[in-house]
């Protein structure tokens, strides 16, 4: 009996068709995959994969073409055989797919397909797992199943439950958005793989009926439709944007066309076919622009992912150099102070007299020790503040006692530096009304001392003074430190209180600054809750720095 196209298309049942179509689509959209890049290995998974699925939609389409002729034996046999085939091929393409060391691909080979190849064996015997029992007189042909039929659907069963075992696990792994996506596909994938199993095997297994194979069939069909639309989507091979704008421009196309096909006249038949050319020609753009602003998109989106890996790691290598700074500080701290201690001995004359030289040579080693003392507590500090490990014991302070105790401290340098010190605490105080704060004593005497600190440093003449006063709510106690010196611009003054910020050419002024005392001094009036600002009316005309602090109540 000879099989002619009609026969073909009379034959096959509508859920044959649907795998067909299903089959030829799965393997076109995976031979571009595949096409786009050979040597990856989850696109020759996918790509082998998918031929296997549309073998078996063919196999399907001849078996139930040629049920009734002589090969229906070796086409159902066919059928079943490539049939086993599709749960290993997609285990191994998932697996590549998640992992890059897949699991199953690189170890799993034999133990995965050995089964198989051992059933596939008997696949030469007709009848030991399918056969087909041709139609005699009125009673219609069916499939057989045979003694090892059982064996052939525990294995696939045992391969679809172990796709869902290795998905669930992924599914665990991932996050956001991604395992929302992987959660769908399981919950697909696992619905429709399973029904497919049940009624195209098991039930014909153990019960022999095959009437209900189409339900197989079309859920096999969807499987494999929803798997790639899935797969397409998730992975942006095919934007959804340049599918539907080309589906939409083919429409138009093929109506224009078709149109060309019933014209009356010649002229009728010039001007269609101009308009069909045009719109091929103007579509092709249309596409070309769609696509390119998806690959923007797309670049953006990779850039943004980007940025976001680096952001990550110069956290890491933020959190190192700042541990980093912190040992090395601690370690460089101890040995100073030794020798600042040391030079203050020699200075006050614990080790007998000192010709003027020596004294010199002496106290220059004192200045050296304790400004480089400063800036290494400026650098831990700094290292404590940004991993978050500055502790503050808050308890009442009295701001006029540490002012006053700060100013005679600092005379004799501003005496040093030829600046005459003017304290003036506001009435408020005496009148019963305290300068009292709750605070870190220690860290707001380092914030006030760091500003008269400052101002001697920067202050080539004149003056400097220190004011302590009450806001006229008497909600709030103002520390103000003035000088005569260098001053600022309004930029200068917005961003010395940044990191390692200093003016430019102060350096001409005073060498040794780090740019850090400042930096450090708003970070301790923040946690104060606090404010700490500058004024100047310009370069040369002198500053004053104000902390504001809430009065205790
Ligand atoms: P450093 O003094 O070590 O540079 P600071 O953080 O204490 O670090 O100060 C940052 C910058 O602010 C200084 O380098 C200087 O440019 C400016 N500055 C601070 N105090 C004064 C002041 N009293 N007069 C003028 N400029 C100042």
């Amino acid at each position: 009996m000879s099989v002619t196209i009609l026969d073909i298309i009379k034959n096959v049942s509508l859920a044959g068709w649907g795998m067909q179509v299903a089959g030829l689509f799965v393997a076109l959209f995976w031979a571009v995959i595949f096409w786009q890049d050979v040597e990856k290995r989850s696109n020759k998974l996918f790509f082998i994969f998918s031929v296997v699925v549309f073998v078996w939609g063919v196999a399907a389409v001849f078996w139930e073409v040629a049920a009734e002729t002589l090969f229906a034996n070796t086409l159902v046999g066919i059928f079943y055989f490539v049939g086993g085939l599709i749960a290993p091929t997609l285990l191994f393409a998932i697996d590549s797919y998640s992992d890059k060391d897949g699991v199953y691909s690189s170890r799993g080979f034999v133990p995965i397909l050995g089964p198989y190849i051992v059933l596939s064996l008997a696949f030469f015997v007709p009848g030991l797992i399918v056969g087909y029992e041709r139609a005699i007189d009125d009673i219609p042909g069916k499939i057989v199943f045979g003694k090892l039929f059982i064996a052939y659907a525990l294995y696939a069963l045992v391969l679809v439950v172990l796709n869902l075992v290795h998905l669930i696990k992924k599914y665990k792994e991932s996050a956001g958005i991604f395992k929302i996506q992987m959660r769908n596909f399981i919950l697909l994938f696992g619905a429709t793989s399973l029904i497919a199993l049940f009624w195209t095997l098991l039930i014909p297994a153990i019960s022999g009926n095959q009437d209900h194979f189409w339900i197989g069939y079309v859920f096999g069909a969807l499987l494999f439709l929803v798997f790639t639309g899935i797969t397409v989507i998730k992975y942006e091979f095919w934007s959804p944007k340049v599918i539907a704008t080309e589906l939409f421009i083919s429409l138009i196309i093929t109506v224009l066309f078709a149109e060309i096909f019933i014209t009356s006249s010649f002229l009728d038949l010039l001007i269609k076919t101009g308009i069909t050319l045009v719109v091929i020609f103007s579509s092709s753009f249309l596409v070309e622009s769609v696509k390119r602003e998806i690959k923007s998109k797309d670049k953006i989106i990779r850039l943004s992912h980007d940025i976001e890996i680096i952001s990550k790691r110069l956290k890491v290598l933020d959190k190192k150099k700042s541990d980093f700074l912190s040992i090395a500080s601690h370690h460089l701290r101890d040995p100073l102070t030794a020798i600042k201690g040391y030079a203050s001995m020699i200075l006050d004359g614990s080790f007998g007299d000192l010709s003027r030289p020596v004294r010199e040579a002496v106290e220059k080693i004192f200045d050296s020790s304790e400004r480089l003392i400063t800036m290494i507590s400026d650098f831990m500090d700094i290292s404590r503040i940004e991993s978050g490990d500055m502790n503050y014991n808050f308890a009442d302070v009295d701001m006029r006692e540490m002012v006053l105790e700060l100013a005679s401290e600092m005379k004799p340098s501003a005496a040093h530096a030829h600046l005459p010190i003017d304290v003036v605490v506001d009435d408020e105080g005496a009148a019963g009304v305290p300068f009292v704060t709750v605070g870190d004593a220690g860290k707001l005497r380092q914030v006030i001392s760091n500003l008269i600190d400052n101002s001697i440093k920067y202050t080539p003449h004149g003056n400097i003074s220190m004011r302590l006063s009450m806001s006229p709510d008497k909600k709030k106690i103002i520390f103000s430190q003035s000088d005569t010196g260098i001053g600022m611009s309004a930029l200068t003054k917005e961003k010395i209180f940044r990191k390692f910020s200093r003016a430019d050419g102060v350096s001409k002024v005073y060498t040794e600054g780090t740019g850090l005392g400042l930096y450090v001094a708003k970070e301790i009036i923040k946690k104060h809750e606090g404010r700490i600002w500058a004024e100047s009316k310009g370069e040369g005309q002198g500053s004053t720095f104000y902390v504001e602090l809430e009065a205790k109540r």
